[in-house]
């Protein structure tokens, strides 16, 4: 849900280039936050209020109802195995590789 604001309010700073951010809208994060959303003027890098919903965002990342986890990371393995070799050199040590 996005509550598009008319009138345009100005916020902290832009985290990436430190220009003025301009608030663009605000939307309802977790079915119960109210967070703004910002562009910045300079870069246009868009960015949120501080991020405090993160925590309770991520407590249940795996869920008991998500059963394709495994066959998905099964799936993947090859090609992710591909873009580590085509990206990385094989001078680097690397955990389970
Ligand atoms: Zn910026």
């Amino acid at each position: 849900m996005y509550l598009w604001h008319t009138l345009h309010l100005y916020s902290a700073k832009c985290k990436i280039c430190g220009e003025q951010n301009l608030k663009i809208f605000e939307a309802v994060v977790l079915k119960k936050s109210l967070v703004s959303y910002y562009k910045c003027k300079f870069c246009e890098f868009v960015q949120t209020d501080d991020p405090f919903w993160l925590n309770e965002a991520y407590t249940s990342a795996i869920t008991s109802q998500d059963i394709g986890l495994i066959n998905r990371n099964i799936n993947f393995a090859p090609l992710v195995a591909k873009l580590i070799s085509f990206f990385f050199s094989a001078e680097i040590k690397s955990v389970g590789l």
